[in-house]
């Protein structure tokens, strides 16, 4: 197709669409048909693309076919594989036909949900679509719509927590008085383990750093939080006059996978009137399946729970439910209410208006994707999905066990094997792995990534591609010995 044809482009012409779309749809088709072709982690040096792309925009327009061209040719080469199925990095992007026709389906409305009357169904669909999800994880009436609570849907986790702390604050706030200054006296409590996210949201919404408390773990619990330790901050901060907050378990730590005991540390929140919430960003999705509903159990002693579908839920980016018992805090934090977004006066006092209910104003309507990915695989297949990993999780965990040159250094909790080479030949066992881990990454024949625990590097090796099958798992084992063999070879040197 020649420049010039393109000059009186229709930004949407409905011929167009159709035919562009269709080849677009083939250009992804055959990219995930290649996928196992691809090196898992990119290897392109910082600054790599802007020797490839002209440094200004073009004037007149370039044909799809050149677009598509140099998306091959110089934007693949920069991307690490997040949808290959020998990805075990950090927690995974998921994705699916169901998730993507959901992406589809809401890029193509684009309706901007913010009030219920700014598009009721996109509203009326999120409030359905999290009470379904609630049921699913057999949460307690008091967080479901049907019920006394209610959720919203935000793009991730960090927002959750934002959101929460701001309504936990305002409330403490209200209970103090309104005095803006007791701000400096609140205090919030998370584990060593938990998500960084936390600490960031915190100083966001004003937590001075020196009242994060982060309660020391150990191999004793397996990492996850002590109620005991939890119990004797909180007393120490009160009797020093500060004002304890604010508390954030998680089921399923990012990097051993750590579950905290949500039962013990709500009884502690409600003992000393803490919001409590629990953060399942990743492990959330497993608790779909009545082997692992018990990592939630005590869900009912806590304030709000957040979970990301986007993780292992086959539902593309992005995606994190968040249900609470209590919206109104959510609410009463976090609503104005300009004039020009007045809903029909009828009506606003029966309707959710879910701008009160998040940072942002404008939003996704991101219900319909996950709606479709719940309708289209069912509960049944949902988890089957999970139980899946979870066998292949088992599978890998008890080939390491087997072999005495490899240890496990927290037990597998669901998906997450996280082990090590054990130290030998008087080597610093941190560097041995580090170096393992390396040369496993730059073969490009799988992505696997690192976590620390009590000062041991260890390898995290998480099942969760929608790709994955038992031989990406053999051969993951095969590239794991291979590599292993050749740095103690070179170490016993
Ligand atoms: C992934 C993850 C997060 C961060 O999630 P975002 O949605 O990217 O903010 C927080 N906590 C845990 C336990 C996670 O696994």
């Amino acid at each position: 197709m020649s420049k010039t044809s393109e000059k009186n482009l229709l930004p949407l012409d409905i011929v167009r669409f159709r035919d562009e779309s269709k080849a677009v749809i083939d250009f992804i088709a055959d990219y995930y048909k290649n996928i196992e072709k691809y090196p898992v982690q990119s290897r392109v040096e910082p600054g790599y693309l802007s020797s490839v792309l002209p440094d200004s925009a073009p004037y007149s327009p370039d044909s799809l076919d050149e677009v598509l061209n140099d998306v091959s040719e110089s934007i693949l080469p920069g991307l690490t594989h997040w949808q290959s199925p020998s990805f075990f990095a950090y927690y995974q992007a998921s994705s699916s036909t169901a998730g993507f026709l959901g992406e589809m389906l809401c890029s193509a409305f684009n309706v901007v949900g913010f009030t219920w009357f700014s598009s009721p169904a996109a509203t009326e669909l999120e409030s359905i679509v999290l009470d379904w999800m609630g049921k699913m994880l057999r949460l307690p009436s008091s967080f479901l719509f049907s019920g006394t609570g209610g959720g919203v849907i935000h793009g991730t986790t960090c927002e959750a927590v934002v959101c929460t702390l701001a309504a936990a604050r305002d409330k403490a706030l209200k209970e103090l008085g309104g005095d803006w200054e007791k701000i400096t006296k609140f205090v919030v409590y998370a584990s060593d383990q938990t998500h960084f996210t936390f600490q960031k949201a915190a100083k966001l919404v004003g937590i001075p750093p020196s009242n994060f408390r982060f309660l020391q773990t150990s191999f004793a619990t397996k990492f996850a939080m002590s109620p005991e330790l939890l119990r004797s901050a909180i007393e120490d901060d009160i009797q020093s006059g500060l004002v304890p907050l604010y508390i954030c378990a998680t089921v399923g730590t990012t990097a051993c996978g750590a579950v905290d005991p949500i039962a013990e540390l709500g009884q502690v929140a409600n003992e000393y009137k803490l919001w409590l919430h629990i953060d399942a960003a990743h492990a959330g999705s497993a608790c779909i399946c009545p082997e692992f509903r018990h990592f939630l159990d005590g869900v009912e002693l806590a304030s709000s729970l957040s979970m990301n579908p986007h993780k292992w839920f086959l539902t593309n980016m992005d995606c994190c439910c968040l249900w609470l018992k209590e919206p109104h805090f959510l609410i009463d934090s976090l609503s104005y209410n300009p004039e020009y977004l007045e809903n029909n006066p009828t009506k606003s006092n029966v309707v959710v208006d879910y701008k009160d209910w998040q940072v942002t104003l404008s939003r996704r309507f991101r219900a319909l994707k996950l709606w479709i990915v719940i309708r289209r695989h069912g509960v049944e297949n949902l988890m089957h999905h999970i139980r899946s990993d979870v066998e292949l999780a088992k599978q890998f965990e008890a080939l390491i066990t087997e072999d005495e040159r490899f240890e496990i250094v927290v037990p597998r909790r669901i998906v997450l094997v996280f082990f090590r080479l054990k130290p030998k030949h008087g080597l610093d066992g941190n560097e041995l792995n580090r170096k393992l881990l390396d040369a496993i990454n730059s073969s490009g024949r799988a992505f696997l990534t690192q976590g620390v625990v009590a000062g041991i590097y260890a390898i995290r090796c998480v099942v969760g591609a929608t790709l994955t099958e038992e031989r990406h798992m053999k051969d993951l084992w095969s590239l794991i010995l291979e590599k292993a063999r050749f740095i103690l070879h070179q170490c016993s040197q």
